[in-house]
């Protein structure tokens, strides 16, 4: 059996009545969508909130949850400390309409949650950013300046009572913005999956997209889509329109966009249950903790009291294949104890588990939405922020599919000119060298030491990945 992620296996032990959808039938769908995360959920959701007799299907090779959506870190950010890289991006207007949005899915995510009753322990919370060493001290004023000057800093320095909060004397300065917070994934994927199926949506689980056609009828042109389900036979489909909402897998299906992404794991641990530990570190809330770096460390807590933590830009994966290390305990467990250990010293967490998964980074590290053929649309490359942001690719991705010419299709996320990575063997080849020259840099400055002005300039090519514009 495949290893599981910790919150994943959680999610489905509380799973206790599972709603079962119908199944597949001949009749033409309007919409099939590939891929059962949070992006294919909520575009599926969102349709059927805004055109509720619309025929939809979702195609799901495991269970809806198994992928990136059920095993991430959590972590509910925004795109306000990316409003200079969007800015510079898509323009000042759409920079402050993004940043907006991203924080109004904050709370539309939690709202949607307590209306249907999904128990995903999410609290909003905030998020505190941290200055984890002095080199990270002020890298956040030119951004936070930026959206000073546009009435949208949300984002408040805190004093040194408030600092206790982040649970760790190692951070020396945060910022905190009350937009923001935690959830327990992959019970709000789960969730999803069932208010999709209560809207009428149908979700096929074990059911492996495998290729489609057109076919051309005088009037419209219909798309056959080949699966296959626990059956092993392949079996077609007909939609009028196609979405691949399926992130990491997206160079395996569609390899046009294997230089638009690069896989790069994200590893995490989590503790095992110590509330009155946590308590006492003043970390008895669900806001998340960042720091400032450009592979950040990233914390929070879960409710019943334990610690996880993650640390992105690990294993990059050659060519992009799926490997197999992305579904086994994370092998930079040393990494993350000694995260544990900068964080909180003598802390006597003891891990529970660890995990691991793929990241899509983009080049720009921001999404794209893009329609490939006519009537089959893409979505991927979150690069690590998603949680939210997949909130609003499915609204993006419900105005491209019923085509409705808002604000929403129109935005500058939607059939972006991308960019592409270097060919193998050199992108993974250079994505090591930049990894361990910003590993050396942040290493050196965690010490108190300057890091050398080749592994400045190695951290300067990557300023993409970070979480928050810093340089
Ligand atoms: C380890 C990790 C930690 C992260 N931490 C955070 C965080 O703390 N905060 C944050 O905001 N973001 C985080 N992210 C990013 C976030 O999880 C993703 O951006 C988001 O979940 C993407 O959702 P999705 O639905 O697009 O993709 P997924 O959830 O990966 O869904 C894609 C689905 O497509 C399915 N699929 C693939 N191929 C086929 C096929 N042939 N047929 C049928 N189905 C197929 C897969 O099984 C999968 O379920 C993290 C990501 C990872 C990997």
């Amino acid at each position: 059996m495949t290893y599981q992620p910790f919150w994943f296996d959680q999610a489905m032990a509380e799973e206790t009545t599972s709603v079962s959808s119908a199944s597949i039938d001949e009749n033409p769908y309007n919409i099939a969508i590939i891929g059962g995360g949070f992006t294919g959920l909520w575009t599926a959701i969102t349709i059927k909130q805004r055109a509720p007799k619309t025929r939809i299907v979702i195609l799901e090779k495991d269970l809806c949850g198994q992928g990136a959506s059920g095993r991430n870190g959590g972590a509910m950010l925004t795109w306000s400390t990316k409003y200079l890289s969007l800015k510079k991006r898509f323009g000042e207007s759409q920079a402050k309409w993004l940043v907006q949005q991203s924080e109004n899915a904050v709370h539309a995510i939690s709202q949607f949650a307590k209306e249907h009753n999904i128990d995903c322990d999410l609290r909003v919370d905030g998020c505190y950013i941290s200055a984890s060493n002095a080199a990270q001290q002020g890298v956040l004023a030119p951004c936070l300046n930026a959206l000073d000057a546009v009435s949208l800093n949300q984002w408040q320095m805190v004093n040194k009572e408030q600092l206790k909060h982040t649970g760790s004397g190692q951070n020396q300065h945060a910022v905190f913005s009350p937009h923001a917070g935690s959830v327990q994934p992959a019970k709000l994927v789960r969730g999803l999956r069932r208010v999709a199926i209560e809207m009428g949506i149908v979700i096929s689980e074990s059911t492996r997209y495998v290729s489609y056609t057109k076919e051309n009828a005088p009037q419209n042109e219909t798309i056959n889509v080949c699966y296959s389900d626990k059956s092993q036979s392949i079996k077609t489909l007909k939609t009028e329109k196609l979405l691949f909402a399926v992130n990491a897998w997206l160079p395996e299906l569609m390899p046009q966009f294997s230089r638009n992404v690069v896989l790069v794991s994200s590893d995490m641990v989590i503790t095992k249950p110590m509330p009155e530990r946590l308590k006492a570190l003043h970390l008895n809330h669900g806001a998340a903790v960042i720091d400032s770096r450009i592979f950040v460390n990233y914390y929070r807590t879960t409710i019943d009291g334990r610690l996880m933590l993650g640390k992105g830009g690990n294993y990059f994966s050659f060519a992009n294949q799926m490997s197999d290390k992305f579904n086994a305990p994370s092998q930079y467990q040393a990494e993350l104890q000694h995260s544990l250990n900068y964080f909180f010293g003598d802390h006597g967490f003891e891990i529970d588990r660890s995990w691991t998964g793929p990241s899509d980074r983009s080049v720009s590290g921001f999404p794209f939405f893009q329609e490939t053929d006519k009537n089959v649309v893409v979505a991927a490359g979150y690069s690590g922020n998603g949680v939210v942001q997949s909130y609003l690719g499915g609204q993006i991705l419900a105005s491209m599919l019923l085509n409705t010419h808002d604000e929403w299709q129109k935005c500058g996320l939607v059939n972006q000119k991308l960019e592409r990575f270097p060919i193998e063997p050199f992108r993974t080849l250079g994505a090591y060298v930049i990894r361990n020259g910003i590993r050396r840099k942040e290493r050196a400055e965690d010490n108190n030491v300057a890091p050398s002005k080749l592994d400045n300039y190695l951290a300067k090519l990557s300023g993409a990945a970070a979480k928050a514009d810093t340089n």
